[in-house]
This record gives C-alpha cells, structure tokens and sequence, in this order.
C-alpha cells in the first residue's frame, strides 16, 4: 500500500482492443442457465425464463468515487461489482448478469488492468453471476468504470421502496459506519505517507474498518435467508448514501414516518473505539457516513418471531403514520428529526 511498485509493465497498445478484451475476459465461465449468448457477439442474450428482470447501473470515477493511492486494482474491481449487486439484492431479486465497461489511459499497463479484472472475476465466482459484455475506450484523464448488474426475480417476491405500513418493523443487517471510518483511516494515512514515504501504516487496529471500506460485501446471504426463514419484506433499500438518507427514500416512498432508536443501531466495537480517536459521534458516522452495503427493510410486526436473535439482522425502529414525521429517539429520550446530511455535513463538522 502507497508504494510505487516497479512491476512489469506491457503497454495496451501491444494488445489492441479485442486483443485486451479476449486477454481480460478469457477465463471467465459462465454459471447461469439463464445466460444464453456472453462476450463475443453484437449483444448478450438473456432468457428470464417467465422472471421479472431487474437492471441496475453505476458509474466510478477515479478522483470522486475511489482513491488508486489507497485503493488496489483488485479490490476496485471487486468492489465495483459488489455496489451493483447490493442494489439487485435490495430488490429481494437473484443477482444473474453483469456488464463492466471501462475507460483507461495508457498511464495503465496490461497488468494493471489484469489486477482489475482479478477482483470482477472473484466477485462473479463468488456470487454466481456472469460477465456478459462491457465496452472498452481510452480516457485523457483518469480511470473510469460503469457495471450493469442484472438479475431476476419472481413477481410475487420482488420488494420495492413504497411498500412499508404503520406498524411494521423497521430491520437492518450487519453494523453500520465502518466503511465511513476505514476512509477516514486511509486517508490519514496517505497524508502521513506524503510527509514522511518511509513511515509503515499499522493499519492491524483498523483492520475490520479498512476492509469494510475496500473490500464490502453484498447481501446476498440476508436475501437466501430472508426467502428461507419465509420473511417477505414490505419495502427494502441498500444503504449507500448512510442511514437517514436511505430511511427518508424509503419512508417518502411508502407515504410513512418513522421512530428509530438511537441505541438500537448496531456499531461494531471498533467502530466506537476509533471514532473516539477521531473524535466523531459514533451515532452521527452510523446515519450519515454511507458505503455500508447493508439492507434496509420493513416486515410484518407478525414476522419478529421468525428474526428474533438473527445475530445478522437487528430492529432499529419502526413504522409511523406520514403524519408523525421521521423522528429519531435519542439515548437521553428526546425526540428529534431524521435529516439526510450524507457526507458534506460529516465532513464540515470536523
Ligand atoms: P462493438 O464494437 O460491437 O461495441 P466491442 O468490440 O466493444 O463490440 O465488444 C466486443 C465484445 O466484447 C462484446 O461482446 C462486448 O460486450 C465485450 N466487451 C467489450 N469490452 C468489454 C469489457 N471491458 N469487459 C467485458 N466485455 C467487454
Ligand atoms: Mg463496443
């Protein structure tokens, strides 16, 4: 991390396009019987076998959405494709397809790009999803990369944002804020490596931040065991943007309110250690900090049994009439507003 590696270098211009494209795709091998025609001819076939389709789309800019100084080229790709499935899974849908599609200058060398497509191959392996295509240009500037994620769902099963009701419990997975942190972990360290380049990062204290922040994971295990404990959600979101912003899409979606309470939002230990170190409020990070991955959803109250003592699964709230606002309810007990504040806000408090 943040040395310059000397390794060796083969220019792109070596390859040619479909050169690059077959060389990068090669190895990748098909697991989904609904893909029909991959790489290789004017466009992919798909045969959603009576399945409603569900597509999703997202673009990554070096310089906005990634760091390359911190980031390695396998854990972009990976996590490249992890941010699309997470909004296929969002959908209570089976994550089936992918297309990437990149922009590079030639400041990237044939191994760099390998480094890249490491990480898309064991995302794909590990989820059960196939390439199917993507485009390949040169940039000017940075690297750019768009995947499309594609996956299928049965009509009846597949949750959107606007069906939450009065009532129902308001459920999130894993513990939130950590990617937050690790970012602001990585940062400081790069700024300590541009002082002084000789100085090592002891990153073993952060370790559960950092990966959370360079290598997160999709929920497709919440999704399986949701559809194996028969726990169909009302409404359901990934949480990208952080907490309150992902309550208030689901709550204006569904015409809701919300109580949420404070001292149910799961923080893992860590995360509470270090955002003493950095002297931020751990609840702040939590609701506001965002590239957590994990899903947002509403159930049944007549479902709590069948989550109860889930260690993967934790209710944080519950579900009011619009009329009562989106209230959060602090540790001292006072009631006050959800606002989306994302990233901007975090930042001008420090
Ligand atoms: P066209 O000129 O018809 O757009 P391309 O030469 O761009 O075709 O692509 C040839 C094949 O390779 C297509 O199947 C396309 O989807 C696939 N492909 C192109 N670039 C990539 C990439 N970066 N990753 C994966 N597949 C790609
Ligand atoms: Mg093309």
């Amino acid at each position: 991390m943040f040395e310059n590696k000397d390794e060796s270098r083969t220019s792109l211009g070596e390859l040619g396009e479909f050169g690059l494209i077959n060389h990068l795709t090669q190895t990748f091998k098909i697991k989904q019987s609904s893909t029909v025609t991959a790489i290789g001819d004017d466009a992919a076939v798909i045969d959603p076998d009576g399945k409603q389709l569900v597509v999703t789309t997202d673009l990554l800019v070096e310089g906005v959405h990634f760091d390359l100084s911190f980031m390695p080229l396998k854990h972009l790709g990976y996590k490249a494709v992890m941010v699309n499935l997470s909004d296929v899974y969002a959908m209570n849908a089976e994550a089936t397809q992918i297309t990437v599609s990149i922009a590079v200058s030639n400041r990237f060398p044939l191994e760099a790009l390998e480094e890249l497509y490491a990480g898309i191959e064991l995302a794909c392996s590990i989820y059960n999803v196939d390439l199917i295509g993507g485009d390949t240009t040169s940039s000017t500037t940075g690297l750019l990369i768009s995947v499309t994620a594609l996956g299928q769902a049965e009509p009846a099963t597949l949750v959107k944002r606007d069906g939450a009701k009065d009532g129902d419990l308001l459920v999130v997975s894993g513990d939130l804020g950590a990617s937050y942190m690790g970012l602001q972990v990585l940062e400081r360290e790069k700024q300590v490596y541009k002082v002084n380049p000789n100085a090592q990062p002891d990153l073993e204290p952060y370790a559960y931040l950092v990966e959370r922040q360079l290598k997160p994971e999709a929920r497709k295990d919440v999704v399986e065991l949701l559809k194996k404990i028969e726990v169909q959600p009302t409404a359901m979101i990934d949480i990208s943007d952080g907490l309150s912003s992902e309550i208030i899409h689901l709550c204006k979606s569904s015409k809701t309110g919300v109580r949420l309470y404070e001292e149910k939002i799961p923080l893992d230990p860590q995360l509470i250690q270090v955002c003493e170190e950095f002297e931020l409020d751990s609840t702040t990070v939590a609701l506001s900090g965002g590239e957590d991955y994990e899903l947002l959803f509403t159930i049944k109250q007549e479902d709590y049994e069948k989550i109860k003592g889930n260690p993967h699964l934790t209710v944080i709230g519950h579900i009011t009439p619009e009329n009562d606002g989106l209230n959060l309810i602090t540790r001292a007990n006072t009631s006050i507003p959800i606002v989306a504040r994302g990233w901007n806000a975090l930042k001008d408090e420090e």
